[in-house]
């Protein structure tokens, strides 16, 4: 069948030409169904000129390019193509001419996973949102209200809907903050796994709006309430064999796991500005929250930025995995997982060792490093980690830190509601 003939069979007009540059917003261009068939052959142009920063927008995708700047083409990967009327969108390749475009995030996660491919990286996102009304939490269901469950038809229909396009919801969980809820998702293969995380916002979105609510993705909507992340599960195969696993160690880990997890340590802090790219993210990340603040790992420790999941009963050791939990959900997870796999490849590559785990409350201990503090300390340790920035790919890095310094020196330039009740007697 037609792409035309499946969107037409679901009553869809439109197909939406979706990607995600380098400041994270998911974008569209719009296909009407009647040219929707030649369209996906020949992809469709973007001009330059709207993707670079405007006067009028606070963030752009791009800093460095303008209307003089060729066009660029969104070629569209058919496996992404998701269907859940009344809408439908397809993930795209950014293509300029032929080849594909050095700062598109999603050519550059299949760049790493083709250079790499005699392995399999496989990871699964945990997805924390909330449900807003009118700015507030939707509702004041607390951590594991069973009331959430039967008060509300929006959570059931959007892990109904994420399933009819194939994403497979595990765990769908009341989380701590009123209004917060979390779906945890079967793990795939990487892309597939990032195409997940931009289909599920798309969708969450979607079904919250028909009920005049919004699905927030902002790591810290609201004060003193709990962040929302995104943690990242990853592990490395090859075949059906898992080999972040060893049975004889007393974490269940393989030598080569220890090095990967040495690779993040070594690069936690610039991978910070890549994970935790907005100026809110760093609202998050502090003590008590559950979301990290010290570069460390630990067994089952929710306080140390990974942490290796205890198993749980009828949980195959087989199913080892490293949960990397700075992510949160404005990342944008084509860049993460490609920056994540660069670092811990330079771990395994220089057979790098890591630190004594940490299994006790990390928050609080003076002798670990912090994560960066804001987002201006991570964009900075970002561009002094060179071998790291060399591995990613020194354009779109240096691209990505351009559109996001911009973002930090705006913020820096506004005067808040805080600086004038707290400064104007002062
Ligand atoms: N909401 C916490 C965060 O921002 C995570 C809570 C949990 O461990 O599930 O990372
Ligand atoms: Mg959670």
């Amino acid at each position: 069948m037609s792409v035309s003939e499946l969107l037409r069979k679901n009553n869809v007009d439109i197909l939406r030409f979706t990607w995600v540059g380098l400041d994270g917003l998911i974008r569209s261009k719009g296909a009407y169904v009647d040219e929707v068939d030649s369209l996906v052959k020949t992809g469709i142009g973007l001009t330059m000129a709207m993707m670079s920063f405007t006067p009028m927008d606070y963030i752009s995708p791009y800093g460095s390019f303008g209307p003089q700047d060729e066009d660029v083409f969104l070629k569209p990967d058919l496996s992404s193509l998701s269907i859940f009327p009344p809408s439908a969108m397809v993930l795209c390749y950014l293509y300029k001419g032929d080849s594909p475009w050095t700062f598109d995030p999603r050519s550059l996660l299949k760049s790493k996973l083709d250079k790499y491919n005699e392995y399999e990286s496989k990871s699964s996102f945990e997805i924390e949102f909330y449900l807003v009304k009118d700015k507030k939490p939707y509702d004041d269901a607390r951590c594991f209200d069973s009331r959430a469950y039967y008060t509300n038809q929006i959570i059931p229909e959007i892990a109904k809907t994420a399933k009819s396009v194939g994403i497979i919801p595990l765990r769908v969980i009341k989380e701590y903050g009123p209004g917060q809820y979390e779906f945890d998702i079967l793990h795939k293969e990487a892309m597939r796994s990032a195409d997940e995380v931009v289909i599920f916002k798309e969708i969450a979105r979607q079904v919250a709006s028909k009920y005049g609510v919004e699905a927030n993705f902002m790591p810290k909507p609201f004060n003193k309430m709990a962040g929302s992340g995104l943690h990242l599960n990853f592990s490395i195969w090859k075949g059906d064999k898992n080999l972040f696993f060893n049975s004889n160690d007393k974490y269940g880990l393989s030598d080569l796991a220890y090095n990967f997890i040495a690779g993040i340590i070594e690069h936690a802090k610039a991978l910070a500005a890549i994970s935790a790219p907005t100026i809110n993210s760093y609202k998050r990340l502090v003590p008590g929250s559950w979301a990290p603040t010290k570069i460390t790992y630990g067994y089952n420790n929710k306080s140390a930025m990974l942490r290796i999941p205890t198993p749980y009963p009828g949980m195959s050791m087989q199913d080892r995995r490293i949960e990397y939990r700075v992510p949160d959900p404005t990342t944008n997870p084509y860049l993460l997982l490609s920056a994540f796999i660069e670092a811990g490849m330079d771990g395994i590559e220089r057979g790098l060792k890591p630190p004594t785990p940490v299994n006790e409350n990390a928050y609080y201990r003076k002798d670990i490093e912090d994560i960066p503090r804001n987002l201006r300390e991570a964009l900075q340790e970002l561009k002094k980690d060179t071998r790291l920035v060399e591995r990613i790919g020194k354009d779109i890095v240096e691209e990505f830190i351009k559109v996001k310094m911009a973002e930090v020196e705006e913020y820096e330039s506004l005067v808040t509601d805080w600086e004038y009740e707290v400064y104007r007697y002062v």
